[in-house]
């Protein structure tokens, strides 16, 4: 959002269940698009990440994921609208060879998926008028799981998006061996607790903002379903509304996690 000429700045401070996060932000005055927002997400939710770490680290644990490893690349990384439209900017920004080949990438996905029979209900995850609930979805993770199908951005175990990969790709992180990841779905998995989950929080937005049911959509799919609604992506808010909505996401989320957390423990 620093792009913006004219902005307003916030003190924003944010309890989450292993520390505060207190840090100065600016908003944009005029109207953007919902992308604008996505850049004050992920440093919040790196923020939390972050602070979830120490607090392991300081347990005595260590997180066992090194550049390289991409085992977990192989599950369904489900992602929010806002998060469809900024990575569909940044590929349309590529050159046209690494574009092509990653729109080819993503055909042959697709055309697995469908192989696979769980592409039609990938899509009406994507298109779903109704909230989903995890229950819902957990038979599907396991089906597009076994699989055992690279991301269509990994390049030799290497992700070629980084810098704009989804949300839920950011916030996982293991503490057990990294041996134990070839199968994702064992309980000997330890994955770092996420404070907040960005993809929840930015669908509840969008969905906020449109009137539509938070959808989230699974990665293969999600420059097709961008480009199908691309008019959407011309709307613009506030930025001082959108702020304030997004915050609000997170809060509402922070305080279910930190509930949540204090009943299990
Ligand atoms: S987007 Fe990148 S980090 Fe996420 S699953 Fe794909 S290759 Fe892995």
């Amino acid at each position: 959002m620093s792009h913006h000429p004219a902005a307003e700045h916030f003190e924003i401070s944010l309890q989450t269940p292993s520390g505060e996060i207190s840090t100065a932000v600016g908003v944009p005055a005029g109207f953007v698009p919902i992308t604008a927002i996505l850049p004050l997400m992920r440093s919040l939710g790196g923020e939390a990440q972050v602070l979830e770490q120490r607090r392991l680290l300081e347990a005595g644990q260590r997180i066992s994921c090194e550049k390289g490893c991409a085992a977990c690349c192989r599950m369904l990384v489900p992602i929010s609208v806002p998060e469809a439209f900024a990575l569909t900017n940044a590929i349309d920004q590529l050159d046209q060879n690494e574009r092509n080949r990653l729109l080819a990438k993503l055909d042959l996905a697709q055309q697995q998926l469908a192989r696979a029979g769980i592409l039609k209900q990938l899509s009406s995850l994507a298109d779903s008028s109704e909230p989903l609930n995890d229950e819902a979805i957990e038979p599907l993770n396991r089906a597009y799981y076994a699989l055992r199908m690279p991301c269509p951005f990994l390049d030799n175990e290497t992700c070629s998006i980084y810098a704009d990969r989804p949300a839920a790709c950011r916030e996982l992180a293991v503490t057990s061996p990294a041996t134990e990841c070839q199968e994702m779905t064992k309980q000997t998995v330890q994955p770092v607790p996420v404070a907040v989950r960005l993809s929840t929080a930015l669908s509840l937005l969008w969905a906020d903002l449109t009137g539509t049911a938070p959808r989230l959509i699974p990665l293969p799919l999600a420059v097709d379903w961008a480009r199908r609604h691309k008019e959407e992506q011309t709307n613009q808010w506030a930025g001082t509304e959108l702020f304030e909505k997004a915050m609000d996401k997170v809060w509402q989320y922070l305080s279910q996690e930190t509930a949540r957390r204090r009943n299990v423990g």
